[in-house]
């Protein structure tokens, strides 16, 4: 059931004409939809309110900021209705998630992860100058502008992400299905910053090099004591071709310590990233292969996750219904009284 309703959200309907759905989240979902005036196409990403529970008043302080981004490898957020739903109006990027376009192509080395991750270290270092913290960075928040092959990645959903209701996530066990990149220290629910996006780069880059995730376990609380320790390694075989300064760059990104962690603009300058360190050797059919099995594990994850999410918001939404048909009885009863 889409989480869109025209009788809840008229004053979109009548700027935009809404069309396909591009993507699903916890408690979300994307359409496209292009603005009437101007025949302009945008992503709509609508929010379910009751996954923002007490959070609203501070997206409006932070939304003139959200607003005033403005950065090449960022997704533009150009407009936010506050309705039954939540509503982002959002530059619209056409060339896919990160994932899938790595698995489809011919050929894949270590400097062009290198230059993603350059492009994401850009957009975080920005984001970072403004005082934004993404928080939920990961793959899906990965999208490419265009089809073209030389097509630049960006960054998409900041901000907005950390306004999620904590009690929910909790309820859900993770950060809206994504724990695996969730910096230790939100974990230990420790107080954090800007640094928990330069982990989740960290475990990024660990991916795009090998195809899987540094950690990873079935069960989340295993998942959550893996990260908190910093448990991951590089194994043998599928790191045995990767160079020692990638390697060294991951080490430095995933540093347990947030205090010890680079910052981005450290991370800018590691050599993988700013000199000619990364190696150019196409490691397409190892990586893209791992990529598939991992791709299918976390997709049948994050299913299961948004079905425990319709779940609750119905439940929720029947007590909500409930609780209105007692105090509407508790009125009429009060009205008839003599
Ligand atoms: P959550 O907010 O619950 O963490 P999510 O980040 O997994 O969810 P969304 O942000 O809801 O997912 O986005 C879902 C999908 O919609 C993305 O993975 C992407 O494929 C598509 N999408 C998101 N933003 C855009 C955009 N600006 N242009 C085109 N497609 C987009």
């Amino acid at each position: 059931m889409p989480l869109f309703s025209k009788k809840h959200d008229a004053r979109v309907t009548a700027k935009y004409n809404l069309k396909e759905v591009l993507g699903k989240g916890a408690f979300s979902e994307v359409v496209k939809a292009e603005e009437k005036a101007t025949g302009t196409e945008v992503a709509i990403k609508i929010i379910d309110k009751k996954s923002l529970k007490g959070k609203e008043e501070a997206l409006q302080n932070e939304i003139a900021v959200l607003q005033k981004v403005n950065h090449p490898n960022v997704v533009r957020l150009f407009e936010l209705y506050d309705d039954k739903n939540r509503l982002s109006v959002m530059e619209l990027v056409t060339g896919g998630e990160l994932f899938d376009r790595i698995i489809s192509k011919g050929s894949y080395t270590e400097k062009d992860a290198s230059s993603l991750i350059r492009q994401v270290l850009e957009a975080l270092e920005y984001l970072h100058s403004l005082g934004i913290v993404h928080r939920d960075l990961k793959p899906e928040n990965l999208l490419y502008f265009s089809p073209s092959d030389d097509s630049k990645i960006m960054v998409s959903d900041f901000g907005l992400s950390k306004m999620q209701d904590d009690e929910q996530m909790d309820q859900l066990g993770t950060a809206c299905g994504t724990p695996g990149y969730v910096a230790p220290e939100v974990l230990r629910r420790k107080p954090y910053g800007k640094a928990v996006d330069v982990w989740s780069v960290g475990v990024i880059s660990y991916i795009l090099l090998c195809g899987y995730p540094p950690f990873y376990s079935e069960n989340d609380s295993e998942l959550f004591k893996q990260i908190m320790k910093g448990e991951y390694e590089f194994d043998s075989p599928y790191w045995d071709n990767i160079s020692d300064s990638a390697k060294d760059f991951i080490s430095h990104l995933m540093e347990l310590d947030p205090k010890k962690r680079y910052d981005c603009e450290q991370a800018l300058t590691h050599p993988w990233i700013a000199a000619d360190k990364a190696r150019d050797v196409n490691i397409h059919e190892s990586v893209s292969a791992q990529m598939r099995k991992s791709a299918a594990k976390l997709k049948w994850k994050k299913a299961m996750l948004v079905a425990a999410a319709i779940k609750m918001m119905q439940i929720s939404s029947q007590e909500h219904k409930h609780q209105e048909t007692q105090e509407q009885e508790q009125q009429d009863s009060a009205s008839a009284a003599p």
